[in-house]
């Protein structure tokens, strides 16, 4: 009894006494106003930010902890806006979906959300898999599972044979008919009952594929391949349990179709022309790049011949390499920018090259920084909580050796990396 008390007493202690901890950065990048600013303190209570202070603060709380940052350089946590945590490239890939069992997927994609996480990136939107994603995000939020906070869609919804189908290329008999609840619909009832399904399973958001995609074991790249009723279905129901809805495009008049209809995101938006720039800034539609994902498929198809499927092969080469200068032209027309990458299509872990990328192609990198932590905040509908080190926001905080404006290899590997609060990485 004695130590059953004595127990209950530490816990109720360390709950009442939790400690402040004062962290101490050299360099703290204001990424809302794309400044540098030097010698901060950012005060953390629990799994907020409860102060950011001029010059290195020491605590008055005879209990704070002090983290030494002060030859560093600090930045909100980054967020991707485009992953698939469950996967990753393989040449075996088209194979895996015959072999894996569904733990064979949470064991994967428990490392590679471990990976994201030690990378830099607190928060990440998953744009589709099994269903293990939610039960993934579900098992880090409750500390089970070491990675970054997940918003998932869950499963994608796309039209029979389209991008998603997850039978596309199967014989016959493996074929059966998906629907709905698989994730494949046709007709609006069809969109209204796929959307409803997953906020029965426990999706965040939702993700349709608006045309053709190059992965897909199917012919088309960019064809539209819904109608806009039925896109206009699917908005309209996610807005009824408060979904944004994302929309993977490669071609323009998908991409046109999907913005009218009012998604709130154009995955990769190869091949978008004027009009569809233009109807992205009148609808204030974000962009979602992913030029690391366009820039890696071509490059495994170059590489290897056998890499992917005879019909996916001839895509990835002509798709990839094109997503930097649609990047360049949409940032330059002002179209609002989120950053994504696609990880999974590419190994987990190298998120941060999307950078380099962003940068080549004419935004500045604190600029890109900005797309990576207040857009996106802003696109997740979080910019309460997320983006910024600000006051009652989430201590979501991360650290680089070097200042990224002066040395952009220093993102590919933090130094530090605080997630709610909670150290993973010092
Ligand atoms: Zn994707």
């Amino acid at each position: 009894m004695k130590k059953i008390l004595t127990i209950a007493f530490i816990i109720m202690y360390s709950i009442v006494s939790a400690q402040k901890t004062y962290i101490q950065c050299g360099k703290l990048i204001d990424v809302m106003n794309q400044k540098v600013l030097s010698n901060m303190t950012i005060v953390v209570d629990k799994n907020k930010v409860i102060d950011v202070l001029n010059g290195f603060a020491t605590p008055s709380e005879s209990d704070a902890k002090i983290i030494d940052l002060r030859t560093k350089t600090v930045m909100p946590g980054l967020i991707d806006m485009h992953v698939h945590i469950e996967s990753q490239t393989s040449p075996t890939r088209y194979i895996d979906g015959f072999t894996l069992n569904p733990p064979d997927i949470a064991f994967d994609a428990a490392r590679y959300a471990q990976i994201s996480l030690l990378c830099g990136f607190t928060s990440v939107r998953d744009l589709g898999g099994s269903g293990v994603n939610i039960s993934l995000r579900n098992a880090i939020a409750k500390n089970k599972v070491i990675g970054p906070r997940i918003f998932t869609a869950g499963k994608t919804i796309a039209t029979t044979g389209g991008h998603g189908d997850p039978t596309n290329g199967y014989r016959k008999d493996l074929m059966g008919n998906p629907g709905p609840t698989e994730g494949v619909v046709n007709g609006v009832d069809d969109c209204m009952k796929a959307v409803r399904q997953r906020y029965k399973d426990g999706s965040d958001l939702i993700k349709i594929t608006a045309t053709g995609g190059v992965l897909s074991n199917a012919k088309n790249s960019s064809n539209p391949q819904f109608t806009e009723d039925e896109i206009k279905a699917i908005v309209q129901i996610a807005n009824d349990y408060g979904f944004k809805v994302a929309a993977h495009a490669h071609g323009a008049e998908g991409m046109k179709r999907a913005i009218r209809a009012g998604v709130s995101s154009i995955e990769h938006g190869t091949l978008m022309d004027d009009e569809t720039i233009a109807l992205m800034k009148q609808y204030g539609t974000y962009y979602v790049p992913t030029i690391i994902a366009g820039k890696s498929v071509a490059d495994s198809a170059t590489k290897n011949p056998t890499y992917f499927p005879e019909l996916v092969r001839p895509k990835a080469l002509e798709i990839g390499p094109q997503i930097q200068k649609t990047f360049a032209k949409a940032y330059k027309s002002g179209v609002k920018i989120a950053f994504g990458t696609d990880a999974g299509v590419f190994a987990h872990g190298n998120n941060w090259l999307e950078f380099v990328y962003m940068t080549e192609a004419g935004m500045p990198i604190l600029e890109a920084l900005k797309s990576a932590t207040v857009n996106a905040a802003d696109l997740l509908g979080m910019s309460e909580q997320l983006g910024t080190i600000e006051k009652n926001k989430l201590a979501d905080i991360i650290a680089f050796d070097d200042n990224p404006v002066d040395n952009i290899k220093t993102l590919a590997k933090p130094c530090f990396v605080m997630k709610n609060g909670v150290v993973y990485k010092n």
